[in-house]
């Protein structure tokens, strides 16, 4: 039996899986990105070799790996362009070092990538021909596949949803604009507007976790489960933004269905109706009526099952 291995490698955790021909998971593990290139490598093969111990495999039968990378990557060169999230690995040879350690072939690609080839063998995807992903947790992505087809654009980067301005006049961006979705609907815009309205004095059982500089965005979810104001509010003004993105997703590509994955989306339950409620208000007749909104399944594993996907398809 041939094994096939996938990562998806991101700012603050690397996940893995293995599995086989036929898609079926022979197992899962996550662990911390690490801050250097080589002790991500060496995570890389630990992780292969734990979860070949526990799914009784041989790393003998193991024919490729892929790796879904956040950032730009080099596909024919297997190197990282650019990723402030993980900068050790910018320009530093990973495929290469991660054949050598490993003896497998090793395939990198865009994070988003896999994450859409995964809702896709995985998660759903293959019920519709026109749809769209969106991948919310510290930043924003998405993917999108047109009539049955993945969608990647001239340099395999195409969806680059976070970096969409709504707002002409709105915050100013790393990348250089104004008003790009992902400050206003990603983890990190959650985490910004929860400590705005702290400070400006509102009462919130999150002013504890600012103070101990924990407030992240699975706290605020928690919060707003409790229904904490600031919390509540915090997931609102979220959902607005996205929403408004999104109309203009659906207006421009009429797609059959948007997924949620990421992180954030593990809260969607918090933020998809009102966002359900607001694209099917703003979006134009013959587009808004059948759209359907779904939350990706497993979500922590789908990316790295996409990577695999990958791995494999890459070899034939
Ligand atoms: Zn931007």
């Amino acid at each position: 039996m041939n094994i096939y291995a996938g990562f998806d490698l991101g700012g603050s955790r690397l996940r893995g899986v293995l599995c086989d021909r036929r898609g079926e998971m022979l197992g899962f593990r996550e662990s911390v990105t690490g801050p250097s290139a080589g002790g991500i490598v060496d995570a890389m093969a630990e992780m292969l070799e734990n979860l070949a111990a526990a799914a009784s495999v041989s790393l003998k039968t193991l024919r490729s790996i892929g790796i879904g990378s956040a950032g730009s990557i080099d596909k024919a060169r297997g190197r990282i362009l650019f990723a402030p999230n993980i900068p050790c690995l910018v320009n530093y040879p990973l495929v290469k070092n991660l054949e050598k350690r490993t003896g497998a072939r090793v395939f990198l690609e865009n994070d988003a990538a896999v994450a859409l080839t995964g809702v896709w063998w995985k998660g759903d995807g293959n019920r519709f021909r026109n749809w769209v992903l969106v991948v919310q947790g510290t930043g924003l992505g998405g993917g999108i596949v047109i009539d049955n087809r993945m969608y990647t654009g001239q340099s395999g980067n195409a969806m680059e949803l976070g970096h969409m301005s709504i707002d002409v006049n709105g915050r100013p961006c790393r990348c250089g604009r104004k008003g790009c979705l992902e400050l206003y609907a990603s983890g990190t815009a959650l985490e910004e507007y929860t400590a705005a309205q702290l400070d400006s004095g509102r009462k919130s059982s999150l002013v504890e976790y600012r103070a101990r500089g924990t407030l992240r965005a699975a706290v605020i979810a928690e919060m707003a489960l409790r229904k904490d104001a600031v919390a509540l509010d915090a997931f609102g003004e979220m959902a607005r933004y996205l929403a408004e993105g999104l109309t203009n997703i659906v207006n421009l590509f009429n797609p059959e269905a948007i997924f949620f994955g990421g992180g954030l989306s593990e809260a969607s339950r918090l933020y998809l109706p009102q966002v359900k409620k607001i694209v099917r208000r703003l979006a134009l007749p013959g587009f808004r009526e059948h759209i359907e909104f779904i939350s990706v399944k497993n979500q922590s594993l789908v990316p790295a099952m996409g990577a695999a996907k990958h791995a494999m398809d890459s070899l034939v």
